[in-house]
């Protein structure tokens, strides 16, 4: 140890990201809902072309990104060239915070907004500030009052994770239009897919020069593992962007296994189906059973127990069954549990666990 040899300012007061569960001690079968991965895994198409590039291993993969960038554009009504790729949507928010934020910077997000904000921004060595929400949900109004001069980055996923809820394209213009002239809007939509009929903000980022969006392959398209993600907006940003993105940031199987799975569409839309089939399952069977669930829009729900102790009562009884939920008292939602939209089987399982659990302590 030497005082002398210290990282920049920020920098340990980053906690470490703490991601879902995969296991439990003494249970052999699991099912996994704590990361909200797609049930049904990936495209064949999908990994069959990234299986294609194995014999490849040895060459750089290309610099130019294009095609992918072409692909999301055709299948999203988009300009290509201001489409940039990245090592899941994280690195395009990393990206963001290193281009727009840094000492003295203020970085805004919402009270239970992702936790990949507070971490780039301080990774930046800028100021995270936090806006209350009310009821769950994003509060423009709070945003807006929560700007300063300098405020550099606004960011709000919607739908928001861990949440589940979001505004309407009003309410998300309205804060566009309401910020100071230097702060940047980032509209975080990882989950757009699952909303139905939503473009993620797009048109916005169209219509404006303070909008940017980020997207990607992690959720619907079922490619968390491979780490690819997007972000589109204005030109004179993505062109800042492309400025700090390392040239050989994307492997040749992320480009080709994302290409493959955007333009697989009878694939994502069946995937869809089923998680807005069995997301309305869900909602309805928890909230039969007593437990308050604010309308989800994207691949999980979020059901309230009456208090913190009742909802690790409940996970522990879930672990038991093999069930992985997520706990969210980092998010500040302590008697909260965040569960995955999982196959039928799953849910099933899932609502039989907790509706085994009330009966024993009821909510
Ligand atoms: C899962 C998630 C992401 C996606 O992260 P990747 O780096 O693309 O895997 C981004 N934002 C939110 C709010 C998420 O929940």
């Amino acid at each position: 140890m030497t005082d002398q040899i210290i990282p920049q300012p920020g920098i340990l007061d980053i906690a470490l990201y703490q991601g879902g569960a995969s296991s439990v001690a003494g249970v052999t079968k699991v099912t996994k809902l704590s990361s909200n991965e797609n049930p049904f895994g990936p495209s064949p198409r999908a990994i069959a072309a990234a299986q294609a590039t194995l014999g490849g291993l040895h060459r750089y993969p290309p610099i130019d990104h294009s095609p992918l960038c072409r692909a999301i554009a055709d299948v999203n009504g988009l300009d290509a060239d201001r489409i940039i790729c990245g090592v899941g949507s994280d690195e395009i928010i990393t990206f963001l915070c290193q281009a727009y934020a840094g000492p003295g910077d203020e970085v805004l997000y919402t009270e239970h907004g992702f936790s990949m904000y507070r971490i780039s921004a301080l990774a930046a060595g800028a100021t995270p500030v936090v806006a209350p929400e009310t009821d769950r949900t994003t509060d423009v109004d709070a945003l807006l009052a929560a700007c300063t001069d300098r405020t550099r980055l606004v960011f709000i996923a919607n739908p928001n994770n861990p949440t589940g809820t979001m505004i309407d394209a009003a309410e998300v213009t309205r804060l566009a239009e309401g910020l100071p002239p230097q702060a940047l809007l980032v509209l975080d939509g990882a989950y757009a897919e699952f909303v139905g009929d939503f473009d993620g903000g797009a048109a916005l980022v169209d219509a404006r020069e303070n909008v940017v969006m980020t997207r990607t392959f992690s959720k619907l398209y079922g490619l968390g593992g491979l780490r690819i993600g997007w972000g589109y907006g204005p030109r004179a940003i993505i062109d800042v962007l492309q400025r700090v993105r390392g040239p050989f940031n994307l492997s040749l199987m992320q480009l080709q296994a994302a290409e493959a799975a955007v333009r697989d569409v009878d694939y994502a839309r069946f995937c869809r189906d089923e998680n807005t089939r069995l997301r309305a399952y869900l909602t309805d069977a928890l909230r039969g059973l007593g437990l308050a669930v604010d309308t989800p829009h994207g691949n999980f729900v979020l059901p309230r127990f009456a208090s913190q102790a009742q909802a690790e009562a409940c996970d522990l009884h879930l672990q038991a069954r093999g069930l992985i939920v997520r706990r969210v008292a980092g998010y500040g939602l302590p008697e909260c549990l965040r569960i995955t939209v999982g196959d039928e089987a799953s849910c099933r399982a899932v609502v039989d666990g907790i509706a085994a659990f009330l009966q024993a302590v009821p909510a």
